[in-house]
């Protein structure tokens, strides 16, 4: 099993940095509309290849430090009932960098103690899965090489850490960055990326042209679906399904992998196209605050988790962030049967699991036709300007 900083955690540290990069403001309500803010942004950048063997090595010293801490912090608990924090597993590895042959820095093993001891808290266990270095395996980590601020450096087209000069793909101008902690990982096809985080300064105040505002219905059917009737389908994955189920028959896995890959790429585009498009008509975009992992456990976990629409509300979020509009989550209770013309909760309106199917529903006490979401997203639309009204100063 793979495991990768959460992004929980790094959300936790860019708010930190967000806040102490304000200057002039009192009031944290106000912060996303003010000016002088800068955000972090994470920046994926393909690796090239020749380096697979270099980090091959260098993530099985990660996997060597990881499992050092499993084996460790399993006996701690074991013999003494004492949980180690991410500092007394530093203690204990304080040196590995340093024996022959070696090749990850004391702040890479350092990363890797504390990574540990925040999953162990994350998932409550005592003891956590193993690391497999050997790519034969079925249990096989991908490759994970966290670092911290600083340890990676941009010189002349290359990212210089510990020793290696890594050639890459520069698709941002990494010249222009100041990179701060990440990590280097595998994908399942053997690739291997440097995810790097760097400051990025917002854009002062609003922009000029528009001052319509929009509301978006997240969902299962379509991914999400806004207030003006612009959708965007979610289901990426049943178009190729067919073609994974033919390569999944014949045993393919090179091929399986690739069009999984191909799968997320494609939902990863089409999200950026739809956010970017929302962000720039638009002043002020409210989403309804769908529970995703709730979701997830029923059975409708396949067509969730195919939509993606977690993604596209973080993208919705930092983009507006960056473009200095509003952003806001209203509370969706209710949203898709309540009608959004009069205002009724009408019998007539789609309701619970059952009411999934409903696309299209005549409200029975003013008798305006509706599409599903596209009403949904009226009243979420119409829940933010309430919101608005109520009580956002900077407005
Ligand atoms: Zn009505």
């Amino acid at each position: 099993m793979r495991r990768t900083p959460s992004r929980q955690q790094s959300h936790g540290e860019a708010g930190i940095d967000r806040l102490s990069s304000v200057s002039g403001v009192v009031d944290s309500r106000a912060c996303r509309y003010s000016f002088n803010v800068s955000t972090i942004k994470t920046l994926k950048l393909r690796i090239k290849d020749k380096h697979t063997s270099a980090l091959r090595s260098m993530a099985r010293e990660v996997n060597t430090v990881w499992n050092f801490c499993n084996e460790t912090s399993a006996r701690a608990v074991r013999e003494r009932g004492k949980f180690l924090s991410g500092f007394d597993l530093q203690k204990l590895t304080d040196g590995f960098s340093k024996c022959d042959g070696v090749q990850i820095g004391s702040a890479t093993t350092q990363q890797v103690c504390e990574e540990y001891a925040t999953r162990r808290r994350q998932f409550k266990r005592a003891q956590l899965n193993w690391r497999v270095s050997n790519p034969r395996s079925s249990k096989y980590s991908l490759g994970w090489i966290p670092f911290k601020a600083r340890a990676a450096r941009y010189k002349a087209g290359q990212v210089h850490f510990a020793g290696l000069k890594l050639s890459l793909w520069d698709s941002y101008g990494m010249s222009l960055y100041e990179l701060r902690a990440g990590s280097i990982s595998e994908d399942s096809r053997g690739r291997w990326y440097l995810n790097v985080q760097v400051k990025v300064p917002e854009l002062v105040g609003p922009r000029l042209q528009p001052t319509s505002s929009v509301g978006i219905d997240l969902g299962l059917k379509t991914c999400a679906t806004a207030s003006n009737g612009q959708k965007i389908e979610g289901r990426f994955y049943r178009a190729l399904e067919n073609k994974l189920g033919i390569a999944q028959r014949a045993r393919r896995k090179q091929r399986v992998r690739a069009i999984h890959a191909r799968i997320a790429n494609q939902r990863k585009d089409l999200l950026h196209k739809f956010s970017t498009e929302i962000v720039r008509q638009h002043a002020a975009i409210f989403v309804g605050d769908v529970a995703g992992a709730k979701l997830v456990k029923t059975k409708m976990a396949k067509s969730t988790l195919d939509a993606g629409w977690s993604m596209l509300r973080t993208m919705l979020e930092y983009k507006s962030r960056e473009a200095g509009i509003v952003f806001e989550e209203v509370s969706e209770a209710n949203t898709t049967q309540t009608c959004s013309c009069c205002g009724a909760l009408p019998h007539s309106s789609p309701k619970g699991r059952a009411g999934l199917g409903i696309r299209e529903w005549t409200c029975s006490v003013c008798g305006s036709v509706h599409d599903r979401d596209v009403n949904a997203a009226r009243n979420i639309l119409a829940l933010g300007h309430e919101r608005l009204a109520g009580g956002i100063p900077a407005l």
